[in-house]
């Protein structure tokens, strides 16, 4: 991609990391996990057959190895590009083997690494249409300001998603469902995950966030009418009778997906990532909690 030089994109990264860092804030807390991502790192875990998590401790990233090829869900956060690689080697399997990416919604914390891996693989990147125009038109509300390395940042997909699409992946054939609300391009993907003998439906929801749908976030970006809040319900109701036997979550705390990983490691018996009830219960929760959010005098 750019001209600047491996090590001068490091150096400029690790520079605004140590001045976020002195300032203090949120931006610090940043600044802290991004110098240390090895903190946020969280060994991979096999969920069912084919179906792997590589994410960390505060955003999701799922590979899924279809037989013909590795897809990734998500490119997790900005500064979390070697830990991510490395959960992909701790899993078993080979980062350059990864043809495509596809991302739950545009913001930050989700697409960090496309760029590299792109770089770096020569995997496919993917996100739904309504986000690839907004990484053009406002760039700005993908948070790309956030990121301090030119290979940390937004992308021309080689492919979008559209509402309804089904497509081929190696082997694994997915069904896209678009569910606007947390941006306007989320996805909602469904699909089989097998270990050979058994088959499991899993399913994803990319992007469950209240923090878009705050009233100065709405009034700052236009939406005066508050359509996004009414949007985001409508997006839940589309898919909240979805047959999911295996709920990926978007952040580890969707599905108690670090709890879940203590329990296996104390009952490797049992399979928690298997509940076919989770899907219909948090799609629940976070539809309830858009309606009171809409419903509270403060956010109106
Ligand atoms: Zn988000």
């Amino acid at each position: 991609m750019s001209m600047v030089s491996a090590k001068a994109a490091y150096d400029a990264y690790m520079s605004v990391q140590r001045k976020a860092l002195e300032a203090g804030g949120l931006a610090a807390h940043r600044a802290e996990s991004a110098m240390h991502p090895g903190k946020k790192y969280v060994h991979p875990v096999q969920m069912f057959g084919n179906l792997w998590y590589v994410g960390d401790k505060s955003v999701c990233a799922h590979l899924i190895d279809t037989g013909n090829g590795l897809l990734l869900f998500d490119s997790v956060d900005v500064g979390q590009g070697a830990m991510l690689v490395n959960a992909i080697w701790e899993a078993g399997f080979n980062p350059a083997d990864i043809k495509w990416i596809i991302h739950s919604h545009g913001h930050l914390d989700h697409i960090g690494q496309a760029v590299f891996f792109k770089d770096m693989f020569g995997c496919q990147l993917g996100i739904g249409a309504p986000d690839a125009k907004m990484f053009k038109e406002r760039p700005e509300l993908a948070f790309i300001q956030d990121s301090a390395s030119p290979y940390e940042t937004i992308f021309e997909p080689d492919f979008v998603i559209e509402d309804g699409d089904v497509k081929k992946f190696g082997n694994t054939e997915i069904r896209f469902v678009m569910v606007p609300g947390h941006t306007e391009g989320c996805i909602a993907a469904f699909f089989d995950v097998t270990d050979g003998e058994k088959t499991y439906r899993a399913g994803y929801y990319g992007g469950f966030g209240y923090n878009t749908l705050q009233k100065d976030y709405l009034l700052d970006i236009g939406d005066t009418g508050f359509e996004m809040r009414k949007i985001y319900v409508d997006s839940i109701n589309k898919v909240i009778d979805e047959k999911v036997d295996i709920f990926m979550g978007n952040h580890p705390n969707n599905n108690n997906m670090l709890g879940k990983i203590e329990k296996l490691e104390k009952e490797p018996g049992v399979n928690p990532f298997i509940d076919p009830t989770e899907w219909k219960r948090y799609l629940t929760e976070r539809r309830d909690g858009a309606i009171a959010l809409m419903n509270d005098p403060a956010q109106n």
